[in-house]
């Protein structure tokens, strides 16, 4: 069997920077599964079909991908999956602290299963679902961060008219 990879996250939508760090990952593992938290705690622009939707779009022709939702504990969901690794992206050192909070516990969880970190591209350094949410709810432009799909999206949602 291939070394299968988990990527989890909210997805808020999808992002280059989310999709930088899935590439970066299916250098280093035979599969990934791409895993969209249903997160009820964070209220989401996007519904989780829509979100499921616009990443497998943008993913669409690769190989070695897979898109799921899931809403139990991370570790849980990686071991139902036979998944070795977690991956997570790291932007800045803001990331850090609440991410390594994140890795010792589930290493508590379940030692069998790592967490490997991968750094964008210096271009997505500064990209975040949020960030990008705020400048499309103010009618700046995304184009280039997002992929087409996601930039379609938030023009449907914000400007309408495509003034
Ligand atoms: P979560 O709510 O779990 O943080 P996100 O969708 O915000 O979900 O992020 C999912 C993963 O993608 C996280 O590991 C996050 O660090 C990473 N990520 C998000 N944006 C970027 C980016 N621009 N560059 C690198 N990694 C990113």
């Amino acid at each position: 069997m291939g070394r299968l990879a988990i990527c989890p996250g909210t997805f808020d939508p999808i992002t280059n920077g989310h999709i930088d760090i899935i590439m970066r990952s299916l250098r280093i593992f035979d599969e990934v599964i791409i895993a969209v938290a249903t997160n009820p705690k964070k209220a989401a622009l996007f519904d989780i079909d829509r979100r499921i939707y616009m990443i497998r779009e943008s993913l669409r022709g690769l190989s070695g991908i897979k898109v799921e939702s899931f809403d139990t504990l991370l570790v849980e969901y990686a071991r139902q999956k036979r998944g070795i690794a977690i991956v997570r992206g790291l932007r800045a050192i803001s990331d850090f602290e609440y991410e390594l909070q994140m890795a010792l516990m589930n290493r508590r969880l379940d030692s069998d299963i790592e967490t490997v970190f991968m750094m964008p591209s210096e271009e997505y350094t500064f990209l975040s679902s949020t960030i990008i949410k705020e400048i499309a709810s103010f009618g700046g432009s995304v184009k280039g961060l997002v992929p087409e799909v996601v930039e379609g999206a938030l023009n449907e949602l914000y400007n309408p008219e495509g003034v």
